[in-house]
């Protein structure tokens, strides 16, 4: 008892150094508008693992190893900070405050980084962990129970009023784990129904993820035996649309198995969402720089040069020099950054011969950051399919075109398209909000 009553001093101290406890108070304060009455009251607090680790090692190892825990230690700790300083009159009860820990980050050690192509399916604890990925898939947003008041159905219990039954939603929890209609009271044992006036609403939106190594089986020309499998998100409230189809984001969340009988399905409750790039060796050999001194007496000879020696193995020497040259202005323009949406440049190459001109194409699409190779059964533009979660929304799919956001989309023979998906690439160009900005279309 005495190891709860120093952890939640720590809690208490933590709060106060970091500036939580005063956050807690400005919180609080919409919520006393006179028409704000609610089951539940949710509160985000940041949490910074190395400065929790700095005020007490114990607490800090239960945030990270026992978020579950942690979070019903800070819920106590903000629960009496709210009574003893006033903050909050209608809160009668602990179970009305609703408390996320947002991690700021997580150590930078093996055990808290998650890849994507090997995470554990075992029942592993329930930690917060890091994982890096790419966007192929993201439902609608739509509303879930962040929190409800339960009434005893006995009149003579003391819970037949007051706040004594709250559920709150938790990490891997389903809907009906928050509200359902066979909850028993935990004195008198009668049945408990929903006070529904009081039922607080959240939104959550579902988000696809996957390995970004997966984008390179999409530039490659023959088909892989490599399967990646993505990882579903759940992205609540304030997450919600903080991703974009075919970007790819660092994501600190924490792992959970969803019963959905019969099914169990592996999915992560997002915690904290930012935008990610891989880094990508940047550095130019040195015998490429001195190809660049002996050619700087003119401004054509290293272009030249350049484009002549390029994919000599796979074009005759000497031919195509325009097309190469044009390839590699294109490779140089392949910029992710969102400013530079219209530093692009599209390709359309004319010829009777396509076979050389593919290989061109294909051997650029290699060097690319992100090259995307359509194929003709696949979808060019977002698809859409019923959403297998239970989410009762549709489930939007990334076409060719949004998964090589920031990179090159090679669309292959025109020859070989039908009238109206050649009508549909046309608008699509023109349209903005449907192709992204950043997309190159390499036609052969
Ligand atoms: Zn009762």
């Amino acid at each position: 008892m005495s190891d709860i009553l120093s952890l939640k001093e720590s809690v208490l101290v933590y709060l106060d150094r970091s500036g939580g406890l005063q956050r807690l108070g400005e919180d609080c304060r919409p919520f006393n508008e006179p028409q704000q009455m609610e089951a539940v009251y949710r509160f985000c607090i940041s949490v910074n693992p190395s400065d929790v680790i700095e005020v007490d090692p114990e607490l800090g190892d239960c945030v990270l190893q026992d978020p579950l825990t942690a979070t019903a230690l800070f819920q106590s700790v903000c629960f009496l900070a709210i009574k003893t300083l006033s903050l909050l009159d209608k809160i009668h009860t602990e179970s009305q405050v609703n408390v996320i820990l947002k991690f700021t980050h997580l150590p930078p050690f093996p055990e808290y980084s998650l890849d994507l192509c090997s995470f554990p399916r075992g029942n592993g604890a329930m930690r917060p962990v890091s994982m890096e990925g790419l966007v192929i898939a993201i439902t609608r947003v739509t509303k879930y129970t962040q929190g409800a008041r339960f009434l005893c159905s006995d009149e003579e219990c003391p819970c037949s009023a007051g706040f004594h039954h709250i559920r709150v939603h938790a990490p891997g929890a389903t809907e009906s784990a928050t509200v359902r209609n066979d909850f028993i009271c935990r004195i008198c044992g009668s049945a408990l129904k929903e006070d529904v006036k009081f039922r607080v609403l959240g939104d959550k939106q579902l988000v696809e993820m996957i390995h970004f190594r997966a984008l390179d089986l999409l530039s490659a020309h023959q088909q892989s035996s490599l399967r990646y499998q993505s990882v579903t998100l759940f992205l609540r409230d304030e997450l919600c649309n903080s991703m974009r189809i075919g970007r790819l984001y660092r994501v600190l969340g924490i792992p959970a198995h969803v019963h959905q009988w019969p099914n169990i399905t592996w999915s992560v409750e997002a915690n904290s969402v930012k935008p990610w790039e891989p880094e990508y060796p940047h550095e130019v050999s040195v015998s490429f720089q001195q190809l660049l001194n002996v050619t700087s007496s003119s401004r054509w000879r290293f272009c030249a040069v350049l484009s002549h020696c390029f994919a000599l193995n796979v074009a005759p020497p000497g031919l195509y020099n325009t097309l190469k040259l044009a390839l590699l202005l294109s490779l140089v323009q392949n910029r992710v950054d969102e400013k530079e949406t219209f530093h692009n440049l599209d390709l359309l190459a004319v010829t009777t011969d396509s076979l050389i001109l593919d290989r061109l194409m294909t051997y650029s699409l290699q060097l690319a950051s992100r090259g995307v190779r359509h194929q003709v059964s696949g979808e060019m533009f977002a698809s859409l399919s019923r959403d297998g979660l239970g989410s009762g929304s549709a489930n939007i799919h990334a076409g060719s075109s949004l998964l090589a956001t920031g990179g090159v989309c090679m669309l292959g023979d025109l020859g070989g398209y039908k009238k109206d998906k050649l009508d549909a690439i046309q608008s699509g160009r023109g349209s903005k909000r449907f192709i992204p900005q950043a997309i190159r279309l390499f036609n052969a």
